[in-house]
C-alpha cells in the first residue's frame, strides 16, 4: 500500500530586541552565565512581569506579513510545569486567545509558487538552559543558567498541510528569509535563534482521515528538519507494512548519528493547566498601530523575489539566491544599475558569495569594503571584456583585500593591461596595415584568413587581449 505523510510544523522564532519579553535585562547570547537575570526572569516572589513593546511591534511585522487576522485584544497564559531551568514552574506564553490566527506562507519550490496555511502564531518568553549532566571529581552536577530565561520567541504553528521532508526544508529557508528581511529575527538555527518541531503521520494515500502522530523534537538545522522527517516517515511506513500501530510519542533525531530516539509516549504526556496570567492585563492591538504596521513593511522576499525574475530578466533559481539576505539582493540592485543583470548576478552568485564563504565574511563586510560603485566599475570593464575571465577573477580577490581602483590594483600587481579597446585599437590597425595580403583575401570571402589576424594581434599583444575583443575590432575596422 502507498502511504501518503503529513507533516505540521511548530517553529520558534527568537526575537532581535535588546531586552527581554516581561524585563528589562538585556538579551545576550554567550555572556557570563547568570549574569543579566533580574526578580522577573528568576520568577522570585511579588515580580511584576510587563510587556515589551517592541517584541509586540515586531510579532505585529510578522503576523501581518503573513496575512494573518490580528487579535484585537489577546491573551497572555500561564503553561504550568516543573523543569528546573523554569524556576516559576510556569511559562507565560499565549493559549486559547493567542495574537494571531490563519494565513500562510508563501513559498517557491522549482520555481512553482506554493502556500502553506497556517493555524496560529502566539507570544511567549524562552525558558532558561540546563547543562547537565557534568562530572566534577566523583560527583557529576547540573548546572542551570538564566541569561536566556524570558527572551521573547515567537511560536508559529502550520496547519498539517505539508507533504514531504523537501517542502518542510521549503518553508524553513521560506521562513527565516523572511524574518531576516522583516528585521524581527537572525533566524540563526545554531544559535537556536529558529527551532523547529515536526508532527509526522502516515495515512494511505487518497485517505482524508489523519493518521496517528508522532512529534520530533529539536531539529536544529534545515538538513537535520529535513532528515529527521525522512527517517521518521520511514520508520512509521515500515511499522505500518509491518502491520503494526503507530503509538503516539515525542522523538529525539540524532542528527550525528541519524538516528531517532524516543523520548516518551503519550501515556507520559503533560497536562499544563493553562490559565490566563492575572498579573498581566490583556493585550490589545488598536487600528492605528496595525495600519502604521501596514505601511511600513518592507518589500516581502516573495514579492521582491518576483520582482528580480520580471524586472531583471533573471532565472527564478537566481532571484531565490539573490533574495536570500536583505542586504544581499540590496547590493545586487545596486551594482546591477546600467549592467547586464544576469552578468552581475553570475559573479555574486559565483565569485562573492564563494570569497564570503572562504572567508567567514557576512555580507555587510564585503560591502563596506567593495561598494557598489566599486563593483561596478569592476565589473563593467569585466562586461566589456577589457579583464580576461581568469585576470578578473584575481582581480575580484584584490578588491576583498585592497584598497584603490581597478586600475591602481592592477598596476600594484604588475599586470600590463592590453586588455582595453582603447589599448588594443592601434594593435589591430597595425596589423591589419602589415598584412594587406590576407586583409585583402578576407574582403574577398576567404573566412580563415580572419583566424590569421586575430592571431596576429593576439602576439603583438603579448597574449594579454581578449579574443572575443580582439575579433569585435579586428570586424569594426575591416568594416
Ligand atoms: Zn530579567
Amino acid at each position: 500500500m502507498a502511504f501518503e505523510a503529513v507533516i505540521g510544523l511548530e517553529c520558534h522564532i527568537q526575537l532581535r530586541t535588546r531586552t527581554k519579553m516581561f524585563c528589562e535585562c538585556e538579551v545576550v547570547f554567550g555572556d557570563e552565565p547568570n549574569s543579566h537575570v533580574c526578580p522577573v526572569c528568576l520568577g522570585l516572589p511579588g515580580a511584576l512581569p510587563r510587556p515589551n513593546g517592541g517584541a509586540i511591534a515586531m510579532a505585529l511585522r510578522l503576523g501581518i506579513a503573513l496575512g494573518c487576522d490580528v487579535r484585537r485584544d489577546s491573551v497572555f497564559a500561564r503553561k504550568n510545569y516543573f523543569y528546573p531551568d523554569m524556576p516559576k514552574n510556569y511559562q507565560i506564553t499565549q493559549y486559547d486567545r493567542p495574537l494571531f490566527e490563519h494565513g500562510a506562507l508563501p513559498v517557491t519550490m522549482d520555481g512553482e509558487p506554493r502556500s502553506f496555511e497556517l493555524t496560529r502564531i502566539h507570544v511567549e518568553e524562552d525558558a532558561g538552559k540546563s547543562f547537565h549532566p557534568e562530572r566534577h571529581g566523583d560527583r557529576s552536577l547540573s548546572r542551570v543558567e538564566f541569561n536566556r530565561a524570558g527572551t521573547p520567541l515567537l511560536e508559529l504553528v502550520t496547519e498539517p498541510v505539508l507533504r514531504s521532508p523537501a517542502e518542510c526544508a521549503a518553508f524553513l529557508t521560506a521562513l527565516r528569509k523572511l524574518v531576516r528581511a522583516l528585521g524581527i529575527s537572525d533566524g540563526d538555527m545554531e544559535k537556536g535563534q529558529l527551532r523547529c518541531d515536526a508532527n509526522v503521520s502516515l495515512r494511505p494515500e487518497g485517505a482524508s482521515l489523519l493518521g496517528v502522530k508522532t512529534e520530533l523534537k529539536n531539529l536544529n538545522t534545515i538538513k537535520g528538519v529535513e532528515r529527521g522527517v525522512e527517517a521518521e516517515i520511514e520508520r512509521q511506513r515500515r511499522a505500518l507494512e509491518a502491520g503494526e500501530r503507530i503509538v503516539q510519542a515525542t522523538l529525539l533525531y540524532d542528527a550525528d548519528h541519524d538516528k531517532l530516539q524516543i523520548m516518551r509516549t503519550k501515556e507520559e504526556a503533560h497536562d499544563y493547566r493553562y490559565l490566563p496570567d492575572p498579573d498581566l492585563p490583556v493585550l490589545r492591538v488598536s487600528e492605528f498601530e496595525i495600519a502604521h504596521c501596514r505601511e511600513t513593511l518592507p518589500e516581502l522576499p516573495w514579492a521582491r523575489e518576483a520582482r528580480f525574475v520580471s524586472q531583471y530578466g533573471l532565472p527564478a533559481y537566481d532571484a531565490a539566491v539573490l533574495c536570500d539576505a536583505r542586504e544581499l539582493a540590496d547590493y545586487y540592485e545596486a551594482c546591477a544599475e546600467g549592467l547586464d543583470p544576469k552578468f552581475v548576478s553570475n559573479w555574486l552568485m559565483t565569485e562573492v558569495l564563494r570569497i564570503l564563504k572562504e572567508k567567514q565574511w557576512e555580507i555587510a563586510r564585503w560591502v563596506e569594503q567593495v561598494p557598489p560603485a566599486r563593483m561596478r566599475d569592476f565589473l563593467a570593464r569585466a562586461q566589456k571584456r577589457e579583464l580576461p575571465g581568469p585576470l578578473a577573477k584575481q582581480c575580484i580577490g584584490w578588491l576583498a583585500d585592497e584598497r584603490g581602483s581597478v586600475d591602481e590594483l592592477l598596476q600594484r600587481h604588475g599586470v600590463e593591461v592590453k586588455g582595453t579597446a582603447e589599448a588594443l585599437r592601434p594593435i589591430v590597425r597595425a596589423v591589419i596595415a602589415e598584412n594587406p595580403g590576407p586583409v585583402a583575401e578576407y574582403r574577398s570571402g576567404k573566412q580563415v584568413t580572419f583566424g590569421f589576424l586575430v592571431g596576429q594581434v593576439m602576439k603583438k599583444s603579448g597574449g594579454q587581449a581578449v579574443p572575443q575583443l580582439v575579433q569585435q575590432l579586428l570586424r569594426e575596422e575591416l568594416g
